[in-house]
């Protein structure tokens, strides 16, 4: 198996070209291959996370599962250290999951709500989100109100600072939503949150992997994220992160002998720290090559990956406006590394298969996903380019002209 070789490699700046040899699924020299920019959909893992994912399958084929996973506590340890490591939290605060969405939920049905209560959500939140909320809405007697946004597009602080009351439970904060370049001031909108006693979630499925998180600066009472995207892990990996207090004292809304051990024939003991949001069963190679995900961005350190992302998306915020018919749709006063545009005469959807036809990987973000921001804006859908650190700036200019040329 081949190793990836520690921070020695790199000194302030990422080598483009180690990366891409790190990375199987980047071009070299052969053009059929695709220009990949959709690491916010899924994205391409580093080889040694494919590899661990298979060396991992093919011991449980040889040993049995139980045992395979036995021979690798100290790695599976890991997997929670390294990701603590990434957002300045306890390992014992996380509770590993396998998607973003199950860990918001985990947390979110877990808060008591009941009629009366209100929950915020943002302006740009994500429609599973909306969805939980308006389900549990339903259910208790709260209500659901969005946070308007300012002219800018990002969360309205001012809006939001006149809206709270101590009726507000939960604030379901977005940090960078999945249809365009926003980052929302999760901090100063926490901050505002607890000045009423509300508890924060913040979904940093779009954030973690290409901006800096610390949840202890941030402030948030929970978070969650995911693994394929910007984390360049396997799919059917997540996580939430739980402030400690919560991780010890908040009781989840389900439980199996990992969350919690049956301790009487009437009585059961919580786990005492946020595992007690975990299932005992998962995918522990999934899980592997999550660690070896996080592993490999911290190796190569995850600000020169963070500079990076934002160094090609900032290229093609300057690249593409120039052309005649294209609009990009980026909102907010901080960018991340999500570029949306139109292209005027052309669908979303035409745009994503003829660039696809070249070889170039984009997607398409439609309303559903983000319903009031879309909503709010006129759009149907946006084409959505999300370059990661592996790729090249003759990747992106190939791309330029691929859109140019529709
Ligand atoms: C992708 C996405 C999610 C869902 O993540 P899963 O791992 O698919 O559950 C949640 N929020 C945002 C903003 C996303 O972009």
């Amino acid at each position: 198996m081949k190793q990836f070789h520690g921070p020695d490699r790199v000194a302030t700046m990422l080598d483009n070209d180690l990366i891409r040899a790190d990375t199987p699924g980047c071009a070299r020299d052969d053009e059929s291959v695709t220009v990949f920019l959709d690491s916010a959909g899924s994205s391409l893992p580093p080889r040694i996370v494919t590899d661990t994912v298979i060396a991992h399958l093919l011991r449980e084929s040889q040993v049995g599962g139980y045992r395979a996973a036995t021979e690798r506590l100290d790695d599976r340890a890991r997997v929670r250290t390294e990701i603590a490591a990434l957002i300045n939290a306890a390992p014992s605060t996380l509770a590993l999951s396998d998607s973003a969405s199950r860990s918001w939920a985990d947390f979110f049905y877990s808060v008591p709500l009941s009629a009366g209560d209100r929950i915020l959500i943002s302006g740009s939140d994500y429609a599973s989100n909306a969805i939980a909320a308006l389900q549990r809405a339903r259910a208790t007697g709260a209500s659901v109100e969005p946070i308007p946004s300012d002219s800018s597009g990002q969360i309205d602080l001012e809006a939001l600072r006149a809206m709270v009351d101590e009726r507000v439970k939960l604030v379901s904060l977005l940090h960078v939503p999945t249809n365009g370049g926003l980052i929302n001031p999760a901090r100063e909108a926490t901050q505002i949150a607890h000045s009423v006693g509300a508890l924060v979630l913040l979904d940093a499925c779009q954030s973690i992997g290409q901006i800096s998180i610390d949840v202890t600066e941030l402030g948030v009472d929970a978070l969650s994220a995911t693994g394929r995207k910007w984390l360049r892990g396997p799919r059917g990996t997540g996580f939430l992160y739980l402030r400690r207090e919560l991780a010890e004292s908040l009781e989840p809304t389900r439980l199996d002998l990992h969350g919690a051990r049956w301790s009487g024939p009437d009585r059961y003991q919580l786990a005492e720290d946020a595992t007690r949001f975990e299932f005992w069963e998962h995918d522990v190679a999934a899980r592997l090559g999550l660690g070896a995900a996080v592993r490999y961005l911290l190796d190569l350190g995850p600000q020169n990956v963070f500079d990076a992302i934002a160094e090609r998306a900032a290229h093609l915020r300057a690249a593409l406006p120039k052309l005649p018919r294209v609009t990009v749709r980026d909102i907010g006063t901080r960018h991340s590394g999500i570029v949306s545009f139109t292209v005027d005469g052309v669908e979303p959807m035409a745009v994503r298969e003829r660039l696809a036809e070249q070889g170039i990987t984009v997607t398409v973000s439609h309303a559903s996903s983000t319903l009031l921001d879309m909503t709010d804006r006129g759009l149907p859908a946006v084409v959505r380019a999300s370059p990661h650190c592996f790729v090249s700036y003759p990747e992106l200019d190939r791309f330029v002209a691929a859109v140019a040329a529709l």
